[in-house]
């Protein structure tokens, strides 16, 4: 069976350990991914500490460059790339554009778009005060290594989104991608480190421990991550003993409110593939829709029609818009949150019972007649079931929206764009969409309200957060 390799200081590693990678479609398995150990860790950050400074003193422009031939690599390889995620994550191959499915090859165009736009981003000196006896400089610095540690779910594209910019910024990078997506990560890694000076990006594998070995070493200077809430808070618990700095991008339980002026059908599309994208193990998908009663059913239905015609199956056949859910953790957890409805009464409308097979297919799955506080509701379910709620007054909605601790996004659907933009001011998320919903990109900031975490990604906002800030401070001689 083949092996995929980590890479440290621009070299494959062997280990004497190594776990199965498997196809969620097929239950396949697919190659050998090493197990880090401790020691193979913390080799991988004494080389990024040993690239950085000569890294850092590359001029900006320089690593603006090599991050460009970063963004050229995606392109080259984008089929192969695409396959892998495929294979491994489950989504379809999809493609780019209108009417296209937002897969695999979806996947790979974004992170070279995301590359592309970080490549262009500067940080100029900022002079934030000047008058004739002193002049203040805000220069941003690299932190020197980051750890970061990726999900499953995107799992290049988010990975992209981590290392990126800490690299345009003059810092190096080790990363460990999700146990359940190593393959896919691990290739696309091995081919970006290809083109970029050894030690600036290195790779460890492994699941939870591996993990918490990375985030532990002392020589880390600032933590991304991205995942599940227990995760970041054990994680945040480590960067406080150590007083890292860290980016948190956590979980979500996304409310889309569709107000009582919207028109069903120009909603349904939107609201659908903010449900389902990538089979709802999206961050930032809708996991609650709160719908006016008036156009409840008339929502209910179109949402219906647009499931009915979503071919489920293996990602590499033609045509399929809706693959597996990746692991069969979450599959359970969704079975189990779907089961719990039904016993309290809810409406499975469509769906609500999984697919026998090899792979983990649960159907895309709609459930009404429920209300807040029902676990499908008040949880993260991250898979394909979204729950309907009716309301009647627009007040009650946005309460519903907000009684939950986390924020990440949010979207509010309506015919009268000064009245959604009023609805969506008073929501509590890091995103609120307005007709659209999850439509991040590499120029906004996006990142989580209350307990979906702190700090921002993408941008100018974004790139700073991967950096200090330094000031020097002038005194002018007095004339
Ligand atoms: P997870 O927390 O289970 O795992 C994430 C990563 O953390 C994995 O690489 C895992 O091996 C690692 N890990 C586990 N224990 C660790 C420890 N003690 N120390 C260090 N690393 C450790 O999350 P997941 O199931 O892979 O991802 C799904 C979750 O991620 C969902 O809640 C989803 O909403 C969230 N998510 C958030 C965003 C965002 O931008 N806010 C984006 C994608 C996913």
């Amino acid at each position: 069976m083949e092996r995929f390799y980590n890479i440290v200081n621009g070299r494959p590693v062997d280990s004497a350990e190594y776990f199965h990678s498997a196809n969620p479609a097929t239950g396949e398995k697919l190659g050998l991914v090493q197990q880090s150990t401790e020691e193979e860790v913390a080799l991988a950050v004494e080389a990024a500490k040993a690239a950085q400074p000569a890294w850092a003193a590359r001029t900006d422009s320089e690593r603006g460059e090599f991050i460009q031939r970063v963004a050229d690599v995606f392109q080259q390889n984008s089929a192969y790339l695409a396959e892998w995620v495929t294979r491994e994550q489950g989504k379809p191959l999809g493609g780019v554009g209108p009417g296209q499915v937002p897969g695999s090859l979806f996947e790979i165009w974004a992170c070279e778009t995301w590359t592309r736009a970080t490549a262009e981003i500067a940080l100029p000196v900022d002079v934030v005060f000047e008058d004739a006896n002193r002049r203040d400089e805000v220069h941003r610095k690299p932190y020197g290594v980051v750890a970061a540690v990726a999900p499953w779910n995107w799992p290049l594209m988010i990975a992209v989104w981590q290392i990126i910019p800490a690299i345009r910024a003059g810092n190096t990078v080790v990363i460990k991608p999700s146990e359940y997506t190593s393959i896919a990560s691990l290739e696309m890694l091995r081919i970006i480190a290809d083109v970029l000076p050894p030690g600036v990006i290195n790779t460890v594998s492994g699941g939870g421990a591996v993990g918490a070995w990375l985030v532990e070493n002392r020589d880390i200077a600032k933590i991304m991550f991205t995942g599940s809430n227990a995760t970041g808070s054990r994680i945040a618990a480590v960067a406080a003993r150590n007083i890292v700095p860290t980016t948190m991008e956590l979980g979500g339980n996304d409310a889309a409110i569709v107000l009582p002026d919207a028109d069903p059908r120009a909603v349904a599309t939107g609201v659908f593939w903010g449900a389902f994208l990538n089979m709802g193990q999206t961050c930032a998908a809708i996991k609650r829709l709160y719908v006016h009663e008036a156009l409840h059913d008339a929502v209910v239905d179109e949402l219906k029609t647009l499931v009915e015609g979503a071919l489920m199956g293996n990602g590499m056949a033609p045509g399929v818009m809706m693959g597996p859910v990746q692991n069969r953790p979450q599959y359970e957890k969704i079975k189990a949150l779907v089961d719990d409805a039904r016993a309290r009464g809810a409406t499975i409308v469509c769906g609500g019972n999984p697919i026998e097979g090899p792979g983990n297919f649960y159907p895309l799955t709609l459930v009404t007649d429920i209300e807040d506080g029902a676990p499908l509701v008040d949880e993260e379910q991250f898979g394909p079931v979204l729950p309907v709620l009716r309301y009647r007054d627009v007040e009650a909605a946005i309460e519903s929206a907000n009684r939950i601790d986390v924020g990440l996004g949010a979207s509010v659907w309506g015919s009268d764009l000064a009245r959604a933009y009023e609805v969506a001011n008073r929501i509590e998320a890091g995103t609120v969409w307005i007709n659209q919903h999850g439509a991040v990109h590499p120029m906004v900031p996006f990142g989580g309200v209350k307990r979906s975490g702190w700090g921002v990604e993408f941008g100018v906002e974004g790139l700073k957060s991967i950096t200090q800030s330094r000031v020097i401070s002038i005194g002018k001689p007095s004339a």
